[in-house]
């Protein structure tokens, strides 16, 4: 059954003054993402009603459609020119550690918003209405009556279940109701709601919790008993055994058991990714359109640069800003962008053209530096421009100036990437390099541990072997024969040895440093070397090195002093790079950065639990500094059997563009594949080095927040030793001003980097977003993706800081803020026994009560300490396809496969009752991958897969499949390469049998349902948050 169950009222059938107008064609239908319309002279765009992707108007092929006039044009207007303010709600943040308050008792005496609205009803969350009976058949009228006192108009969809949008299916017609007429008021805290004596208590008692009412008073079962009759029997509370995760919820779970309501009638993630793929996959999106959304990370589509950034470089929370800082405070939706400036684009896009300005560099603004773009507008006949983001009048240099056409537009429009495409790239000058001089090109440096444990599993020798075929594949320029990329070796236990590998060499010279305290570089000459040249020598070393510590007793490690050996050869060949560190355990020799386990459980769930997450300061916080310096990326490769502390030795990587990768219990048998994987893509990805990233944003408001693997010596510029292709940056954006409708908000991403040819470059990534005095805009145009990916980074790094308990709390608040916000004043009124989302937003629930049960966030003594830091630090550099997948991992059932089509079938919910006993479902979600296997799994499907006669007979500990020559194994083998290819890491396949005790694993995994070390179920965590609404509401 389609999850779709949303009522699309009213139509578009009216212009709304001052919005720009849709066009005629454009009125009826559900349609949503179109709104992109300009200033002045919106009729010119021919939005198709329905279609997204279609050019709007015809031009030479390649290039971009010429856009309309006023497409670009910054509005004189652009600060502070709306006159529309609202009330000033009471001071609200959702930043942590300042309890948000809550703005609603300042909004009784708000006007209702203007005539349209895009309500999308959840009409099927009806969740007060099921009568007894079957859950997925629409309830008798008379529940509907029951309600009728608490509506002010006929609820749609009441107490049916979901549809899609657009044509009914004909059993369900009898009860739909037709779509409303346009609203002209919502009396939102008008009579009825006034008519239920609940008052809002008044501002929030202070402390954590926000706007919650825990305890006494209105809120809990006091408040709830208040309607009886009317919802509080029917009310489907959260289940016994509900997690008191959530502040005031013991209380409010008391109660009879409630009966269950159908999974299938809540929002789901499958379908909405279905439903995406369906419309827009395939197809062309052209970013044109300012404010227009994009499809989902997980839909297949093909970007056409038309003047915005592409979505794989930009993603934004909400592409329609609200106007003022008060609008955005009484929501509380973030407003963020998550940009990923390296990201890799499909061999059917163009990679980005560099365009030359010359000796004089970049044209920028003389005011704001904001380089030459889209936004720039052309005057005076093309002698001088008015910069978009600040309004400054500049000069065309001469060497620029070109005239323009009849519509204001330089001729040279097309020819121009910074002026026709949201993404492109300049070559710096002198200017934009370090002391001046152009840089070296990078140097990668492999730091192999040598002691006692890695040399006994085998590792080093694998490290060696690898390493021989892998340095043929260094990242190279596109369109270059051969990487210039140098490579250097320094192998270590504790002490270090360095290897002088220069190619007139006959055998390679080590060179030992024993002093750790103080740390240098014994060579220069002959350390970084072109691998190509000096082959023969590293072959030999690489075929020395496991002899060489084959007989070694040292388990001791140094740590710190590698990092630092590594950062000084760096400095000495002038030159950027990356280290590539292979390390066992914790390192507790007698060096700077010696570690000792302080691992507590006893701190899980206290106020000290933040010490678990927060590095041991000292030589640690130093380094960062001088690798940051340097350009130089460290990526740690962690072999441990104990804890390593990994919320400090991580430290170093997670603020220079680095990863980290953790094998736990190495064995080169079943996890050597795994890590060889990681270390490929890891060695081959594209990837810049000492970069430093500038945000800017037009007059109103601006960047106020960076989360990422980066370094911040002030508040603007974001510092990267590296980024690479993988790595997103997310920033949040606040309002110092109001913005305007007219001149929407435009935001330029600069990032300066050297490339891994040495080439200084700056890469350029404009977008701009509509602006709204209308809430209503915003939640329509909300990225859910997006708005995850945001609130995993600000949670994750508020829990450095703050008890987990404070965090969860306020993640639930803020959801049901944002939640109830848009019933408040944007949907249609109905009964407050319906939960209503906004059809962007609807399966936001799902994400966040998913994040809330992630290891970081649960606060259980059964996860490992390091495995909690080493989450957390991952997470905060991810992009938005990383982050939706890792919160809601693919469940993909393999018993009923295809075999005549190429695809992967498709994903099923995350929850035990998708699961058969008869079936095969693969998991994956980016970081883990398991086969689960039923119990009653066919013999044949076993046979198939594993060759064996039926499942007792199977060695669950294997990592691969075996390749068999049927059409089983070879479609379950390509979907599990595929995704292995996908996927920015690499994952073991863990093979579980239903019912064995590795299962558990498994289940962690299974988002929907409640959680395997606390947290609620999805449909508890939707109840829960549907009760916050309503108490929000009253
Ligand atoms: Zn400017």
């Amino acid at each position: 059954m389609s999850q779709q169950g949303y009522v699309a009222a009213p139509p578009y059938s009216q212009a709304q003054p001052g919005m720009g107008g849709y066009q005629a064609g454009f009125g009826s239908g559900p349609t949503q993402q179109m709104y992109g319309h300009y200033g002045g002279q919106p009729q010119t765009f021919s939005a198709p009603p329905t279609g997204m992707m279609k050019s709007p108007v015809s031009s030479a092929p390649g290039m971009p459609p010429p856009p309309v006039s006023s497409q670009y044009s910054p509005n004189v207007q652009q600060n502070g020119a709306y006159p529309q303010r609202y009330p000033a709600p009471p001071a609200v943040s959702a930043a942590y550690g300042q309890p948000p308050q809550s703005p609603y008792h300042s909004m009784a005496s708000q006007a209702p918003p203007p005539t349209q609205q895009l309500t999308n009803q959840m009409g099927a969350m009806n969740i007060g209405n099921y009568a007894p009976g079957p859950m997925s058949s629409p309830p008798p009228p008379t529940s509907s009556v029951a309600q009728q006192p608490f509506q002010a108009a006929p609820p749609a969809a009441m107490g049916q279940p979901p549809m899609p949008p657009g044509p009914q299916s004909p059993h369900m017609s009898p009860q739909m109701p037709t779509p409303q007429p346009p609203q002209t008021s919502m009396p939102m805290a008008g009579p009825p709601m006034a008519g239920m004596a609940r008052p809002f208590p008044g501002p929030p008692p202070p402390g954590p919790g926000g706007f919650q009412q825990p305890g006494p008073g209105p809120a809990g079962p006091q408040g709830y008993s208040q309607q009886p009759g009317q919802f509080g029997g029917q009310m489907a509370g959260p289940q016994p055994g509900f997690p008191g995760a959530f502040p005031g919820a013991a209380n409010q779970m008391a109660g009879p058991p409630q009966k269950k309501l159908d999974p299938d009638s809540i929002p789901s993630i499958t379908q909405v990714i279905e439903d995406d793929q369906a419309k827009r996959g395939g197809q062309v999106y052209a970013t044109n359109l300012r404010g227009q959304i994009p499809p989902l990370v997980t839909t297949d589509f093909t970007v056409q640069d038309q003047g915005n950034a592409s979505p794989r470089f930009i993603r934004c929370t909400t592409y329609s800003l609200p106007c003022t800082a008060d609008l955005a405070k009484q929501c509380q939706v973030p407003l963020a962008a998550i940009i990923k400036p390296f990201a890799s684009v499909p061999k059917n896009e163009p990679p980005l053209y560099v365009v030359n300005h010359g000796e004089t560099g970049p044209i920028r603004c003389n005011r704001c530096k904001a380089y030459m773009c889209p936004y720039m507008q052309f005057i005076d006949g093309g002698r001088r421009y008015q910069c978009g983001f600040c309004s400054c009048v500049n000069e065309v240099p001469v060497f620029y100036f070109q005239h323009l056409d009849h519509m204001g537009r330089r001729v040279d429009f097309y020819e121009r990437p910074e002026l026709s495409l949201g993404s492109y790239e300049f070559s710096a000058t002198m200017d934009y390099c370090k002391n001046n001089k152009p840089p070296s090109p990078p140097a990668y440096i492999f730091m192999i541990d040598v002691s006692y444990s890695n040399i006994k599993s085998g590792l080093v020798k694998l490290i060696c072997d690898e390493l021989k075929t892998l340095l043929d594949e260094l990242p190279r320029e596109e369109g270059a024969e051969s990487s210039t990329v140098k490579v250097g070796f320094v192998t270590y236990n504790k002490i270090l040895h360095f290897y002088n590998v220069k190619s007139t060499l006959a055998q390679p010279q080590m060179m030992v440093v024993s002093d750790t305290a103080e740390m240098f570089v014994p060579l220069l000459d002959g350390f970084l070397v072109n691998y190509q040249e000096s082959k023969a020598v590293i072959y030999n070393l690489l075929d020395q090195i496991p002899d060489m510590f084959a007989d070694t007793n040292e388990s001791e490690t140094v740590f710190a002093p590698v990092i630092q050996a590594g950062v000084e050869a760096l400095k000495a060949a002038e030159c950027s790079g990356k280290l590539f560190i292979f390390h066992s355990t914790i390192p507790t020799a007698e060096a700077p950065g010696k570690l000792k386990n302080r691992d507590d459980k006893k701190l899980v769930n206290t106020e000290k639990e933040k010490m678990l997450f927060q590095p041991v300061k000292g030589i640690y916080e130093q380094l960062n500094k001088e690798c940051v310096a340097q350009g130089c990326c460290v990526d740690l490769y962690l072999f441990p059997n104990q804890y390593v502390d990994m919320a400090t030795m991580a430290d170093v990587p997670s603020h220079t563009g680095g990863s980290v990768y953790k094998y736990n219990n190495f064995q080169v048998e079943t996890d050597g594949e795994h890590f060889l994987r990681d270390l490929k893509k890891d060695v081959e990805k594209s990837i810049c080095f000492d970069a430093i990233m500038r945000v800017r944003t037009n007059t109103g408001f601006r960047a106020t927040d960076f989360f990422g693997a980066i370094h911040m010596n002030n508040t603007t510029d974001v510092e990267m030793a590296a980024l690479d292709c993988d790595k997103a940056v997310t920033v949040e954006f606040k309002h110092d001003d109001a913005l305007s409708e007219e001149a929407g908000a435009l935001i330029q991403c600069a990032l300066l980097y050297t490339s891994v040819s040495g080439q200084r470059r700056l890469r350029v990534h404009n977008i701009s977003l509509n602006c709204s005095s209308q809430l209503s805009e915003l939640y329509k145009s909300c990225e859910t993706d997006a708005l995850i990916n945001f609130f995993a980074k600000s949670a994750y790094r508020a829990i450095l800081n703050q008890p987990l308990k404070n965090v969860r709390e306020i993640l639930v608040n803020q959801t049901a803020h944002m939640l109830a916000c848009y019933r408040k004043n944007c949907a249609s009124p109905s009964a407050a026994s319906q939960l209503i989302l906004p059809d962007a937003m609807k399966v936001f629930p799902v994400y966040m009560n998913s994040l809330m049960k992630t290891a970081p966030l649960v606060g259980s003594t059964e996860l490992s300490t390091d495995e909690r830091a080493h989450q957390r630090l991952a997470v905060m550099a991810m992009g938005v396809e990383d982050t939706q997948l890792l919160l809601y991992p693919r469940l993909i059932p393999l018993h009923n496969m295809d075999f005549g089509s190429e695809a992967v079938p498709a994903p099923v919910r995350c929850s035990e009752e998708r699961l058969t006993d008869g079936g095969m479902f693969l998991l994956e979600n980016g970081h883990s991958m398991f086969l689960w296997l039923g119990q009653a799994s066919p013999p044949d499907l076993i046979q198939g897969v594993f060759n064996l006669p039926s499942l007792s007979h199977l060695q669950t500990h294997m990592s691969t499949l075996p390749e068999l020559d049927n059409p089983n194994s070879k479609k379950l083998r390509s979907i599990i390469n595929a995704l292995l290819d996908q996927r920015p890491n690499s994952m073991k396949l863990q093979i579980v049998r239903q019912k064995d005790k590795p299962e558990m694993l498994f289940r962690q995994f299974l988002v929907e349902d409640k959680g395997l070390y606390g947290g609620a179920s999805y449909m508890d965590f939707l109840c829960y948050v549907h009760r916050e609404i309503r108490q929000l509401l009253t």
